[in-house]
Formats: C-alpha cells, structure tokens, sequence
C-alpha cells in the first residue's frame, strides 16, 4: 500500500456499510415480484454486481419481464438512506487519519463504485467521509468516480482504468480496496495491485478471485501504516 501512488477505494461495503441495507431493500422488492429470496441470498448473488445485470437474473429466474423492479428499488432504497442513514464501515476514519499521518509520502486516494454518483455523494457526506476524499494539492479536482460515468461496471476494469487516468497514475502503480470479487476481478484485469476485505464475503473468495492479499478490518492496514 506504502509503495502505491494511489489508492482506489470502492464505495459501498469498504467506505460506507450500505450492503447491509440495500441487500435488505433489493431482496424485498425481488420477493415482491414473485422471487422469494432474503438478505443473505442477495448478498451472496448479487453484492458487487451491476443492477442491470442482476435484473436480468431475476427476470431470466421468473420468466417475466421486470420494467418497474428497479426503479421500485431505487426509490426504496433512497428512501431508507434518508430516514435510517448509513454508517462509515468500521476502522476507515483510523485507515485515512493514518493515511494522512504519512504528509508528503501519503499516496493519493479517490473512490471508485458500481453505485450512481447520486448515492455515493449521499452515503459518503451522511459518514462524514465526503471531506476526507478532497486532495490537498488540488481540492476541486475530482476524486469520486462512478461506473455510471463511464458506462463500464466492475468485472469490468474500466471504471478503475479511468478512475487511475484522471486521478493522473499508472495502472502498475494503484493500489485498489475491495470486498467484493467483481470489484477484486475488474482491479487484477486492470494491473492493479488489490487488497480484500473480508466482510461479508469472505477471505478465501477474494483471494480466488485474485485479490493480492486480505483483511478483516481496515485496522490491520492503520497499524501497518502506524509501524512504517
Ligand atoms: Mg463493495
């Protein structure tokens, strides 16, 4: 991590605990149409994935199609993130003050998510997240990347391809932050170095997928940062 000049870190499960919530919200609007799945079922499917995608796996498993599924899950969606919040997953404030405790030879950081930039901007400012993000050299230059952007969604390497672009780094010299192995697959195919973290997926995936090395908390990589 100490040797990459920048870092990528995915959004939702790595900066902001949303899966909890919208695993909840996608499985309800899934049931609703006639699936019957849960949280749990949805987190092992479809975490990480692109919502069109995911749509076509729930119309291709009903035999129908599903023109209102994810409109009705956006709305349901935003509206539980407006009443009930999301949290900033554990150790990441301690992650980023360590980051910053480097000065000069901090590496750059920016954000790099499936998500639309709409609920990225919304879940990173209600975790107090958002400032932590903006550069010191440059603090209007962008820093929060949306696959939306780019029409190119995690397996994918686009989003981090570009991400690395505008963020002014080579590929070979990114570090990327995931816990998800569509996230992890898109960071390997982008000559990416990929650090796991093991949540609700667990380590032996990400490491399948390709991850370099794995994590429980964002507190491991602190102390390393601490020790260096
Ligand atoms: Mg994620």
């Amino acid at each position: 991590m100490l040797e990459s000049q920048l870092i990528i870190f995915d959004c939702d499960g790595v900066l902001v605990d949303t899966e909890p919530l919208t695993n909840r919200v996608l499985a309800q609007c899934v049931t609703d149409a006639g699936w019957a799945i849960d949280a749990a079922y949805s987190i092992v499917h479809f975490k990480g994935r692109n919502l069109t995608d995911i749509l076509a796996d729930v119309e291709d498993h009903l035999g129908k199609r599903l023109p209102n599924l994810l409109d009705d899950y956006r709305k349901r969606m935003y509206c539980e993130i407006h009443e009930l919040g999301v949290p900033a997953v554990d150790g990441i404030h301690e992650l980023l003050d360590a980051l910053d405790g480097l000065g000069s030879k901090a590496p750059h950081r920016c954000v790099g998510t499936n998500a639309p930039l709409k609920k990225a901007k919304l879940t990173l400012e209600g975790s107090g997240l958002m400032d932590r993000f903006a550069r010191r050299d440059e603090p209007n230059k962008k820093t929060i990347f949306s696959a939306y952007e780019v029409g190119k969604w995690k397996p994918d390497p686009g989003l981090f391809l570009h991400a690395a672009a505008a963020m002014g780094h080579t590929p070979a010299s990114c570090t990327v932050v995931e816990d998800s192995t569509a996230g992890v697959v898109a960071a390997v195919a982008a000559g990416m170095q990929v650090i796991g973290l093991a949540d609700l997926t667990p380590a032996e995936d990400l490491l399948e997928a390709g991850a370099t090395r794995v994590v429980e908390s964002h507190r491991e990589l602190a102390a390393e940062l601490v020790e260096s």
